[in-house]
């Protein structure tokens, strides 16, 4: 897609000893050259001013001018090193919209323009904002690897290697002549390889991300079901407000911790019910949010009672979501326990109580298996951004539904499902007319000037 306006925008913070205004777009010299006063030849380097109509000074610079298609957004592009000061980019920016010809960018507009001239795929340009804001070592390294481009390698590997298996597939479904023959056996085997190898890179990325950003743990449950109190248990202090009124928390809290050496944030929701009180019904729509973006959600059930329908409401929200299911109260009479498989509800479960701290080591065990299978032992940086997480697990699902529809000799049925994991994996960069939905909501998280 090629843009026909010219956009301008400041890519530092105001206030350091030097700003960099950039220029993107057809009219990106044009304008260099109505501003500018110094000589403009690409990829040189020269010293000038910028200068009002009138020829008057505005400050003393220098400038640069990239021809297209060598520069970041592939685009003709201009940069322009001005004085820091508030004043200095006040001045520069009504310069540029008075030419006329000028509009101010979109935030990681210039990113998006390199995306959508191919000079780097969406893997790449999200590492970019990575980048950024890496503020560890391995995050910095982990993002840098991305912009060169390391992911977007692996990941074009597994799509050819799908595309290879539908191809087969096609060739097959398509022979009217029945010359060509299909050995359904190998092509499963070859998807599960490639669906389980997907699989591991996602539980990897996973992996690193929570060692790198640590892991949100949302406790859920129905109102009085003792949240409050198994937080403050973990964290051993009187952080929640534990009341024996049902509905008292009402907003989420928030509080790091360590279990067994992983990072924890553990999220502490308002009581999950359906309620006529605004601000309480606020904070039980954020409840259902802070599960779907937890990595874990310790679902709790009062031991003391029955579950009710509320709880049962809740549990049926959980599917899908990795759960560890909590009986709280364990030092009064329950009603239910554990099946022998340590289960309730078909989720791993413990019996706790925070009154006498029975079952929190147990607890605390759970949580580090469920998050870190394995233990918290090297995990290759190549994934650590969810989206990328997300898409890798839906192409291994449709790789394995791949497989199931083989064995049943639903061809058909195969041959769409490898469709759709092609489809998961060209998300991840971007390829395939991506919706425009999911480009913009990738580069709205951008900062300006970026
Ligand atoms: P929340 O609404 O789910 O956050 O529940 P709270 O933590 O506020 O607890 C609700 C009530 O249950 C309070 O009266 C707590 O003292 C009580 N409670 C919570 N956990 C336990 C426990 O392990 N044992 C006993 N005996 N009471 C508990």
């Amino acid at each position: 897609m090629i843009n026909n306006d010219t956009v301008f925008a400041l890519s530092t913070p105001v206030g350091g000893a030097i700003a960099i205004m950039r220029i993107s777009g057809p009219d990106a010299r044009r304008a260099l050259e109505t501003v500018f006063t110094g000589r403009i030849e690409p990829r040189r380097i020269s010293y000038g001013s910028v200068t009002d109509p009138d020829g008057s000074k505005i400050d003393s610079c220098c400038a640069v001018f990239f021809e297209a298609p060598a520069s970041y957004t592939g685009e003709d592009m201009a940069e322009i090193y001005c004085h820091g000061s508030r004043a200095v980019a006040v001045r520069l920016t009504e310069r540029l919209m008075s030419v006329g010809f000028l509009r101010p960018a979109e935030a990681g507009e210039f990113t998006k323009r390199a995306y959508l001239s191919g000079k780097m795929d969406l893997a790449q340009a999200e590492a970019v904002m990575d980048l950024i804001y890496a503020r560890a070592e391995r995050s910095r390294k982990a993002a840098l690897g991305q912009l060169e481009g390391r992911l977007s390698a692996v990941i074009s590997d597994l799509y050819s290697r799908a595309k290879i298996a539908l191809a087969e597939l096609a060739n097959y479904l398509e022979d009217d002549t029945d010359e060509v023959s299909l050995d359904a056996p190998a092509l499963k085997n070859r998807i599960e390889e490639l669906g389980s190898g997907i699989r591991s890179l996602a539980a990897n990325g996973m992996r690193s991300r929570i060692l790198r950003d640590g892991a949100r743990v949302a406790i859920i449950g129905s109102p009085n079901v003792g949240k409050s109190s198994l937080l403050n248990a973990l964290l051993l202090r009187e952080r929640a407000i534990v009341t024996p009124v049902p509905g008292t928390t009402r907003d989420t809290l928030e509080e790091d911790l360590a279990i067994d050496g992983i990072p924890v944030v553990l999220v502490d929701t308002a009581g999950i019910c359906e309620t006529p009180d605004t601000v309480e019904s606020m904070g039980v729509a954020r409840s259902r949010r802070e599960a779907e973006d937890a990595d874990l959600v310790l679902w709790l059930a009062d031991g003391t009672r029955e579950l009710s329908d509320g709880d049962r409401e809740i549990l049926g929200s959980l599917s899908g979501k990795r759960t560890v299911a909590v009986i709280t109260k364990a030092d009064l009479d329950s009603v239910f326990f554990p099946d022998d498989n340590g289960t309730f509800c078909s989720f791993p479960a413990v019996r706790t109580s925070a009154v006498t701290g029975e079952g929190l080591t147990a607890l605390k065990k759970l949580v580090a298996d469920n998050l870190l299978p394995g233990g918290t032992d090297g995990a290759e940086d190549l994934i650590t951004n969810s989206r990328h997480i997300s898409a890798l697990e839906g192409a291994a699902d449709s790789l394995s539904d791949a497989a199931d529809a083989l064995t049943a000799g639903n061809f058909d049925g195969a041959f769409f499902s490898l469709h759709e994991a092609m489809e998961s994996l060209a998300s991840i960069l971007g390829k395939d007319d991506p919706t425009e939905d999911l480009v913009d909501s990738i580069f709205a998280d951008f900062c300006m000037g970026k």
